[in-house]
């Protein structure tokens, strides 16, 4: 038996003297030096007690060693639960006791706040620096000699969904899941050894862990390793990367700094962007300054990647492309799930290798949101276009009924993107004595110009049917976004909850 994700993405690294991972301003780690690093990892793993199948949490900065140890966790033939450095104890507390992780890698700085944490959950404490400090390399007993078998059934790490309302809910993904989306991004997107990927995403979210890292170790290419996203690292890397992968504010941040030029991106083969809607604006405005089209793609925790505009053909503005080889999208009714035509909006479903098992514990969720026939609810509404491109319209619980009537928010926001005065605009429903839900717009000013709601309601008059236009309009400095720039709009809907109602009712 063999351990799949570990002989693919890792054992090929044996011995080779290539460089794999570059650190501006610090030396570069060699394809068999990070081997090594990962079986040093599950050496120490196993040597602490992890058995196969044991959930390990990490709750580290991004780093070198921190990725050694996620591959490693996988050599050991545990479940790795990536954490966001951001969350705090009591939510740690929250993961620990949900995942019954038997270990807790945290940040050294974090140690004493977390012991206490950790003990109560029955979990070990260990700690990993981003500068290779802590206890767990003292914990290194002997580098494993080889990886644990596993099936290509079995998981190899649970995500917590980055859900805003709710408990977070674990997603169980398999090798299985992780590779065949490897494998499928590779060759979608045209990865071979030659490419150097700009690595500027966090590695607790699918983007950064598995779209970013996994599709780079799988093709035999390199990455440059920045810890986040700062506009001059990336610029000063951009003239040795041949692709970058990033989030829409990625983008905006580029074209909003005038050293992002044609000649500054010469060595770039592909820009790619997910994890949020990419403005066409956005889209246009980078592709007149760099003449790179930035390729759109859709992706969640539970599903990896689905769709993906093509590398050859026809990048679309606005949608996400077909589905990606071996993917299924299917759009049904949201109340019966029947199936709908092309070009109806409805519930966007998928089906493939890349689709989770389900979630952690959570029998009830997983049968409401996975059906038998194995075609997954995303929870996200859209529709395919005659050319076969899925369009998202928006997040089912974004959804607007107001009057009776459906509003999606993305059919007015995009409405609302193209006046002058508006950066960005985020459309939410809010409690209304009369139509239930009112539609309410939170609009980003453009630099330098105050929009006027007259104006804008004007500009919406005749081209959008009256129920779905803005009973009200906020002004904002900025949108409330998390980690992967999605804009968190449970947020503006509590903010802005009694713009049409006393307080006293709701
Ligand atoms: P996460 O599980 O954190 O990756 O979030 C997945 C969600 O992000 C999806 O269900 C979509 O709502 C959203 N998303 C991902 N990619 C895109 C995209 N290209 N355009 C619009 N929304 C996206």
């Amino acid at each position: 038996m063999t351990n799949p994700l570990h002989d693919a993405l890792i054992a090929p690294l044996a011995g080779q003297d290539r460089v794999l991972i570059h650190r501006p301003g610090r030396s570069a780690v060699t394809a068999a030096q990070f081997h090594q690093c990962v079986l040093a990892s599950a050496g120490a793993l196993r040597g602490l007690g992890v058995q196969p199948g044991d959930r390990v949490a990490i709750q580290v900065e991004k780093s070198t060693d921190a990725l050694a140890l996620i591959f490693g966790a996988v050599a050991a033939g545990a479940v790795f639960v990536p954490l966001n450095p951001a969350y705090t104890a009591d939510e740690v507390a929250y993961f620990l006791g949900d995942s019954g992780a038997r270990l807790l890698v945290a940040d050294p700085v974090r140690s004493d706040e977390l012991a206490p944490v950790a003990a109560a959950a029955g979990a070990r404490l260990e700690t990993l620096g981003a500068d290779g400090q802590g206890t767990l390399p003292r914990a290194a007993a002997a580098p494993a000699t080889d990886a644990v078998p596993r099936a290509s059934g079995d998981l190899a790490a649970l995500l917590y969904t980055s859900g805003t309302t709710g408990r977070s809910k674990g997603a169980m993904l398999t090798h299985d899941n992780l590779l065949s989306n490897a494998e499928t991004l590779a060759q979608a997107w045209r990865f071979g050894p030659g490419d150097v990927l700009l690595h500027a995403l966090p590695i607790f979210h699918t983007h950064g862990l598995f779209v970013a890292t996994n599709t780079v170790l799988i093709s035999g290419g390199s990455m440059i390793v920045l810890p986040r996203f700062d506009v001059g690292a990336v610029l000063d890397a951009l003239p040795r990367a041949t692709v970058m992968m990033g989030v829409p504010t990625f983008y905006t941040r580029l074209l909003a700094d005038a050293r992002l030029t044609r000649d500054a991106v010469a060595h770039m083969r592909l820009f790619t962007s997910g994890s949020a809607p990419l403005l066409a604006e956005t889209h246009d405005a980078f592709a007149a300054r760099t003449g790179h089209m930035i390729l759109e793609r859709y992706g969640m925790t539970e599903t990896n990647m689905s769709t993906s505009n093509p590398y050859d053909g026809a990048r679309r503005a606005g949608t996400v492309g077909p589905p990606l080889p071996g993917v299924e999208v299917a759009i049904t009714d949201p109340d019966t799930g029947a199936p709908l035509p092309d070009g109806a909006t409805g519930m966007i479903e998928v089906r493939g290798r890349n689709v989770f098992a389900g979630y952690w514990k959570m029998p009830d969720k997983t049968a409401a949101e996975l059906r038998e026939s194995g075609f997954f609810i995303t929870g996200d509404l859209g529709l395919v276009d005659a050319d076969g491109y899925l369009h998202i319209v928006g997040r089912a619980k974004d959804l607007i009924i107001s009057g009776g009537f459906n509003v999606y928010p993305r059919e007015v926001e995009a409405l609302l993107d193209e006046a002058e005065a508006v950066a960005e605009s985020a459309v939410i429903g809010v409690p209304h004595p009369d139509f239930g839900e009112a539609v309410l717009a939170v609009i980003v000013p453009a630099p330098g110009t105050t929009p006027d709601p007259a104006a804008l309601a004007g500009l919406l008059a005749g081209r959008i049917a009256r129920y779905k236009a803005p009973k009200g309009f906020e002004i904002v400095d900025a949108l409330p976004r998390n980690a992967m720039g999605k804009v968190q709009k449970a947020a503006l809907r509590a903010r802005y909850a009694h713009s049409f109602t006393s307080g006293e009712t709701a």
